[in-house]
């Protein structure tokens, strides 16, 4: 009598079996490579080509991890981002990788991201103001302002006691968690200077409510740049300029020529820069723009796409900074590449060695 019922209950046992062995198996497929989810790329504006290189560098390591992408951008405009994002979110991309064009407004969507369990990274920009940030890839960008400054220090003779020299200060856009960044780092090696007298600020417009440049626009930074020069150069020159991007860069050397520097008899100020734009390789190559600050957006995009590919494997990314980056609701962990300054001394080596552009983009 007993013996049927065993039987009975071992072929249940052996039907669940395979039942579980069936659903084990449909559950590892979606796991292979071909079905890996997409990923919405949020890049601010095509109007610098760095971010163009970023976003494309984006598609293709992700495509080679077997992600599919969905890459959008929003020439800087606010609602168009948000849109962007929020189209993301409804398409149910599992992934967003956000350069933020104004750090503090997408509170809203990233909460509905968070309630489909959607991971976010902040790329390059941190996003501020919300929980629902989970890394944070970009470079140091505090190291990107003492670059910047060291460069003028040196340039100017100041650590050799060199001086007064006269300088304008110009920061990036005050929506833009980096400008602070940026502007802090160069601020810890101006301001001894300044304090000292051996720099002095013609205008006085020291701080980043007084030097932003709002979307980092570089007609904006042209157009202070020529109301300084007529209202407080007329019978002084600047000997240096500190520049927080090449776009800005580009327009305040336009002001500069406007008004006759740049030959023998009155020698550009020391204008600093960043990105490596070409334009801007191609100035400091003419004697104009003296330096720029190289940001390798290959290796930051290699960051951005391990980092997602460890996430959706439950692995924990790596990270080397988990103190720097408080977004106001959480600290968030962050990887922090390098930053290098470049000059005509070494915009070869860095740049064409380096295979990031060909030497006939530049010459
Ligand atoms: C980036 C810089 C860039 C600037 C303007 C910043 O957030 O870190 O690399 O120059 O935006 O696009």
């Amino acid at each position: 009598m007993s013996s049927p019922k065993r039987t009975s209950f071992s072929s249940k046992l052996a039907g669940l079996a395979v039942g579980l062995i069936f659903v084990a198996g449909a559950a590892a497929v979606p796991a292979m490579a071909q079905d890996k989810p997409t990923v919405g790329i949020a890049m601010p504006t095509k109007s610098s080509a760095r971010w163009i290189d970023d976003g494309n560098n984006m598609v293709k390591y992700f495509q080679e991890k077997g992600y599919k992408t969905d890459l959008q951008y929003a020439e800087d405009d606010i609602p168009n981002q948000l849109a962007q994002i929020e189209n993301m979110v409804t398409k149910n991309d599992k992934v967003l990788v956000i350069a933020a064009i104004d750090g503090t407004t997408l509170t809203d969507v990233l909460q509905k991201a968070a309630e489909r369990g959607v991971k976010v990274i902040a790329y390059d920009r941190l996003i501020r103001g919300s929980a629902n940030v989970d890394y944070y890839a970009t470079f140091d960008n505090f190291q990107v302002g003492v670059l910047q400054a060291s460069y003028i220090e040196k340039a100017l003779g100041l650590k050799e006691g060199k001086g007064p020299f006269n300088i304008e200060l110009f920061g990036g856009s005050p929506d833009d968690n980096n400008a602070y960044f940026f502007y802090n780092g160069a601020m810890s090696v101006l301001q001894p200077y300044i304090d000292s007298g051996k720099l002095k600020v013609g205008s006085g417009q020291v701080g980043m409510d007084k030097v932003s440049t709002l979307r980092w626009d570089g007609a904006v930074a042209q157009a202070r740049m020529d109301n300084l020069l007529s209202a407080y150069y007329g019978n002084k020159r600047v000997d240096a300029v500190l520049s927080p991007y090449d776009g800005l860069s580009i327009g305040i050397i336009s002001s500069l020529k406007g008004v006759g520097y740049g030959s023998a008899s009155q020698p550009m100020p020391v204008v600093t820069g960043q990105d490596a734009e070409v334009q801007s390789v191609k100035s400091i190559l003419a004697g104009e723009q003296r330096s720029t600050v190289f940001k390798d957006t290959r290796e930051l995009a290699k960051v951005t796409v391990g980092m997602v590919d460890d996430l959706l494997a439950g692995r924990t990314p790596q990270v080397n900074d988990t103190k720097t980056y408080d977004n106001g609701k959480k600290v968030v962990p962050s990887y922090l590449l390098k930053p290098v300054l470049v000059d005509a001394s070494n915009w070869k080596q860095v740049l064409v060695d380096g295979g990031y552009y060909k030497e006939s983009q530049i010459k």
